[in-house]
């Protein structure tokens, strides 16, 4: 599940992309400036859901983002910190609210999920093709209609089952079996805490980290990746 609220630009052109981990939750919440507006946002499992206490921790979150903006310097954001009742009502009305939800497919679906038939596609986020862990769907939306299109004008639509599965297809089965490892713990705290901290003392580390966050690093070999670039020297 996925929703927030769309709230004014600080308007001094320094709007911050930021990304934060939930604490005791599956997902995080993001702060990401468009041309006129700031998108902020909070995304986790549906199990998970509890609207309130999100809702609640989303508040505290913008309250934190404006109060850094004004201050100028994102380092000082201080995450989680419970905003007041009027910090609050002084942003509601300025804030439109939306909500959506995003696939994220169980490991053992991926093995039964059937995307075309005689006569018919399932592409995009009607398939299911959204990362698990992360919940993008862009770039599988736009993916599996080249795909399609691909196996469409050869004459053989139904190819393309075979061709999303070797094409992404291990990919988000793979991110579906980390999802909960992803936010799970790791040597006594949340993995994401963990590999921020590695990010920030092991260059390799962080590497691969932001080859994984940009795209160009897959989770088939994600673990191996990261305990090679571990052995590197610093
Ligand atoms: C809040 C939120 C934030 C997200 N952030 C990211 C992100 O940062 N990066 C990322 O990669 N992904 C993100 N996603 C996921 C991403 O938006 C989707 O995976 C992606 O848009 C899926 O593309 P799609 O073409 O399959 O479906 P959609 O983009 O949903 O397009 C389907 C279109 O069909 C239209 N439609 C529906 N029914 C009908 C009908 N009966 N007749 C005609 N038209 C119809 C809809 O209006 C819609 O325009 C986010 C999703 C949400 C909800």
């Amino acid at each position: 599940m996925a929703f927030g609220y769309r709230a004014p630009l600080i308007g001094s052109g320094e709007d911050a992309t930021v990304v934060a981990f939930l604490p005791r939750w599956v997902g995080y919440a993001w702060a990401f400036p468009r041309i006129d507006h700031i998108s902020f946002g909070i995304a986790t499992t549906q199990d998970a859901f509890d609207h309130k206490a999100l809702d609640r921790l989303l508040w505290d979150f913008m309250v934190s983002y404006y109060d850094v903006a004004q201050v100028g310097s994102l380092r000082k954001m201080q995450l989680w910190k419970s905003a007041s009742k009027t910090q609050i009502d002084n942003l509601r009305h300025k804030a439109e609210r939306y909500a959506a939800r995003i696939p994220g497919l169980e490991p053992r679906t991926w093995d039964t999920r059937k995307a075309c038939g005689e006569g018919w596609a399932l592409l995009g986020d009607a398939a299911g093709f959204a990362d698990p862990v992360t919940g993008e769907g862009i770039y599988y939306a736009i993916r599996s209609a080249e795909l399609f299109a691909d196996a469409y004008l050869a004459c053989e639509p139904l190819k393309y089952e075979a061709l999303w599965r070797k094409d992404f297809g291990g990919e988000l089965k793979r991110a579906s079996q980390m999802r909960r490892r992803f936010y799970g713990n790791f040597w006594g705290a949340p993995f994401t805490d963990r590999m921020i901290e590695f990010a920030r003392g092991h260059r390799g580390i962080r590497k691969v980290l932001g080859q994984l966050v940009a795209g160009d690093q897959g989770y088939v070999n994600l673990k191996k990746k990261l305990a090679r670039s571990a052995l590197k020297p610093l």
